[in-house]
């Protein structure tokens, strides 16, 4: 009987019980794929004594400990579903430095502290694997970092929160405004009572640091990444999408920019329109999906649950049976590289087309104004839309709506072009400015 590995779960919450259930469940399954039986020694939680809904009464509930230090030292693999920056971090920290290997599904601290613990993992010569930290059960870490390990990634478009997808989905199929979205995601429980970190985009943005990271081979941390939630996308953001072709997704991107003489990768989070063709736009409800494309094997898409407790724990299994065979075999698998060092360019250096929608006064001339402002700062329309007398205004005389697409420019330019179109006369309102991308 060869001498099984020991096995200790930090965290029995969503994710930790569903990893903890199947353990023991397909137990003589996993000692088959792994090469030897896995042992789950014990399982740390803030309180051990605590009624716990599918472990109270089973065999789980005698695993329960609250000194998460003494399990650690004496287990070979240590999977980290607690959550939070610490004591997450120095339990891994830890677990490393007497030579175990990790599984974790932390994003947050992976976006913070991926270098410190990747760097530790190297001088220990272990495995920390992390495939459910990066859009749940999607297998997307390990294509990434492994399959196209021998191409060259050009652009990572990624929906890697299934939070806000459920909520932009509801607002174009229902109409609702943002807020009662919201309120609907929260009763069926997509949402959390307090639902910033998924609205205001930092879910996304640590896992667009995770993705660039492995996609370019170089350092990306949250700080990296230009953030900008769903909260300013309104019911006629969404329905103007729907007139034009498009629907409005939270993207995660990771792009090689190469343009104006730079060369380094640029990590935005931001609301945009996606062509109704493009696949992502197919991406309904919850569900998460990430869009590759690489210079020999051109686009693939990965589509899935992005979090929920069983599906995070199929990814979660699948990385402790690769860690616990490493052991089995000897030696660790793929690491993470840094070797490229690209630099992290700043937001204004992300390229794009822009749909800029504007309320004007609805008289000759005002569309040559316009287009004055924006080629000032060679900002270049690709297509206007106008529809006349949509309101009037407080002095009786009608407003027109204006609807610019441009070509591609730099974030930079529309920015100046948008400050500069706000000063002019004519223009009452710049109503919104949403980036085109996937087209
Ligand atoms: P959760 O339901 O909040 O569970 C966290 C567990 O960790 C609880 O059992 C908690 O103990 C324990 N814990 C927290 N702080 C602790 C501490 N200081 N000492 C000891 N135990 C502690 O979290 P979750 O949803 O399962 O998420 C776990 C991880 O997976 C997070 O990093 C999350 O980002 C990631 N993830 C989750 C999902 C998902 O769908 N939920 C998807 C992908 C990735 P008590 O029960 O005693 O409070």
């Amino acid at each position: 009987m060869p001498t099984p590995l020991k096995v200790a779960l930090l965290g029995c919450g969503v994710v930790g019980t569903q990893v903890a259930r199947r353990l023991l469940e397909h137990a003589d399954e996993l000692a088959s794929r792994v090469g030897t039986p896995l042992e789950l020694v014990g399982i740390a939680v803030r309180d051990a004594a605590a009624p716990r809904e599918g472990v109270t009464g089973t065999p789980l509930a005698d695993l329960l400990t609250d000194d998460a230090p003494a399990l650690v030292e004496r287990a070979d693999v240590v999977v980290e579903l607690m959550g939070g920056l610490e004591p997450a971090r120095s339990l891994i920290l830890a677990a490393v430095a007497h030579g175990a290997s990790v599984v974790t599904a932390n994003k947050a601290l992976l976006a913070s502290h991926g270098p410190e613990l990747f760097e530790a993992a190297d001088a220990a010569g272990v495995d920390v694997y992390f495939e459910a930290a990066v859009a749940g059960a999607i297998p997307i870490v390990r294509p990434v970092r492994e399959s196209l390990a021998g191409d060259q990634v050009r652009r990572v478009l990624g929906i890697v929160n299934g939070t806000t997808n459920y909520v932009l989905d509801r607002m174009a199929t229902e109409g609702l405004e943002l807020d009662q979205a919201v309120e609907e995601a929260q009763a069926l429980g997509y949402a959390e009572a307090d639902p910033t970190a998924d609205v205001e985009g930092y879910d996304a943005a640590a896992k667009a640091a995770i993705l660039a990271s492995l996609a370019f081979h170089t350092r990306v941390s949250l700080d990296d990444v230009a953030r900008e939630g769903i909260t300013s996308v309104t019911a006629s953001d969404v329905a103007w999408a729907q007139r034009t072709g498009h629907v409005i997704k939270l993207l995660a991107i990771a792009e090689r920019n190469a343009a104006d003489g730079a060369d380094g990768i640029q990590v935005r989070v931001h609301p945009a329109l996606v062509p109704t063709d493009h696949p992502l736009a197919g991406v309904r409800g919850a569900f998460n999906a990430v869009f590759v494309e690489a210079e020999a094997a051109g686009e693939l898409m990965f589509y899935g649950r992005g979090a929920g407790g069983a599906p995070t724990a199929s990814a979660v299994l699948g990385d402790l049976v690769s860690v616990a065979r490493h052991r089995v075999l000897g030696g660790r698998g793929p690491v993470e590289s840094s070797y490229a060092a690209l630099p992290v360019l700043p937001a204004t250096a992300a390229r794009t087309r822009f749909q800029v929608r504007l309320e004007v006064a609805d008289r000759p001339g005002v569309l040559a104004q316009v287009a004055h402002a924006l080629a000032e700062h060679d900002v270049s329309i690709e297509a206007v839309r106008q529809s006349p007398g949509v309101r009037t205004d407080a002095e009786g005389a009608d407003v027109a709506l204006l609807l610019l697409t441009t070509h591609t420019a730099p974030e930079g330019a529309l920015a100046a072009t948008v400050a500069a179109l706000t000063e002019l006369d004519a223009v009452h309102d710049v109503v919104s400015v949403l980036r085109v991308e996937g087209a």
